[in-house]
C-alpha cells in the first residue's frame, strides 16, 4: 500500500502501517462503528516509544495516513500534530497489560454499545459472535464514564484480560489484535454479533445457542489464518468501491 499520504515517510515501516490503519478506521464507520467524531484505533510504535494513536475531532470516515500522533505510555505527545483523544489511557494500558497485543480501538457502535447497556453477554447465536468463542466478550462495569486516566485504563485492560474485545457498559467497546487485520475484525464482527442478538431477543421467538465444544471446534474451522486475510481483503475492497463511487458522484 503507497504511503506518500503520510508525514511519518522517514520510517516506511511505520508509514505504511498507519496507512492500513486509517483505512481500518474507514471500514469500522462503513461497518457501523461511527459516531461524530468519536473512536479511534492506536497502533505500538515499532521502536518502543509508545503508541500511534488517531488524533481528535475527526471522524472516522474521515482519517488518513496523516492524521496519528505519538505519544508514550504517560500520554506525552512525542512527533505528530493535532488534539490528544481524552481516552488515551484506554489505549495505553491495554498495550501495557498484552505485549502480544499492536492494535487497540474504541469505539461506540450502536448495537454494541445499546448492548453493553444490558447485563447479557454475547453468545454465538451466529458465526459472528464465533469469533469470540476462546474468552467471551468480557463486560467492564466499573463505571459508564469515559476513561481518561490510567487506573480506570488499567481496569479496563483487566476486565479484558485475554479477550479480543470488551464491553463498556452503557458507553461503548474496545478490540484488540495482533495486528490491524485483527482488530478491525474484532470490532466488525462484535457489532454484528451484538446486532443479531438484539434482533433475536427482540423477535420473542425461543432460540438456544450451539454447544460450547461446537463453537470452540467452529471458531478454529472458520477463522484460520486465510480467511482472516480474505476477509480484511473483501472490506479493503468494498471501501475502495464506496469511495471510488463518491468521489465520482462528487465529480459529477
Ligand atoms: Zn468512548
Amino acid at each position: 500500500m503507497a504511503s506518500s499520504d503520510t508525514l511519518y515517510s522517514q520510517d516506511e515501516s511505520i508509514a505504511n502501517v498507519l496507512h492500513e490503519l486509517a483505512r481500518a478506521h474507514r471500514i469500522l464507520e462503513m461497518e457501523g462503528h461511527g459516531d461524530m467524531s468519536m473512536g479511534h484505533l492506536s497502533y505500538r510504535d515499532p521502536h518502543g516509544r509508545g503508541l500511534w494513536l488517531k488524533q481528535g475531532n475527526l471522524g472516522l470516515e474521515e482519517v488518513t495516513g496523516r492524521d496519528f500522533i505519538l505519544i508514550d505510555f504517560d500520554g506525552n505527545v512525542l512527533e505528530g500534530q493535532g488534539l490528544r483523544h481524552l481516552e488515551w489511557p484506554l489505549h495505553t494500558e491495554i498495550m501495557l497489560a498484552r505485549p502480544e497485543v499492536n492494535v487497540v480501538g474504541h469505539s461506540h457502535p450502536f448495537h454494541s454499545t445499546v448492548f453493553s447497556a444490558t447485563t447479557a453477554e454475547i453468545a454465538p447465536y451466529v458465526n459472528h459472535a464465533v469469533w469470540f468463542a476462546d474468552h467471551g466478550v468480557p463486560r467492564f462495569t466499573e463505571t459508564s464514564h469515559i476513561i481518561t486516566t490510567q487506573p480506570l485504563g488499567a481496569s479496563v485492560a483487566q476486565t479484558l484480560g485475554e479477550a479480543e474485545a470488551v464491553l463498556l457498559a452503557n458507553h461503548g467497546v474496545a478490540f484488540v489484535g495482533r495486528n490491524v487485520k485483527e482488530a478491525a475484525l474484532s470490532g466488525i464482527f462484535l457489532e454484528k454479533a451484538a446486532k443479531a442478538q438484539l434482533a433475536l431477543a427482540a423477535s420473542g421467538l425461543a432460540h438456544d445457542p450451539p454447544g460450547a465444544a461446537e463453537t470452540i471446534e467452529k471458531h478454529r474451522v472458520i477463522y484460520p489464518e486465510r480467511a482472516r486475510s480474505n476477509y480484511w481483503m473483501y472490506f479493503n475492497r468494498k471501501l475502495s468501491a464506496l469511495e471510488e463511487r463518491e468521489a465520482r458522484e462528487f465529480r459529477d
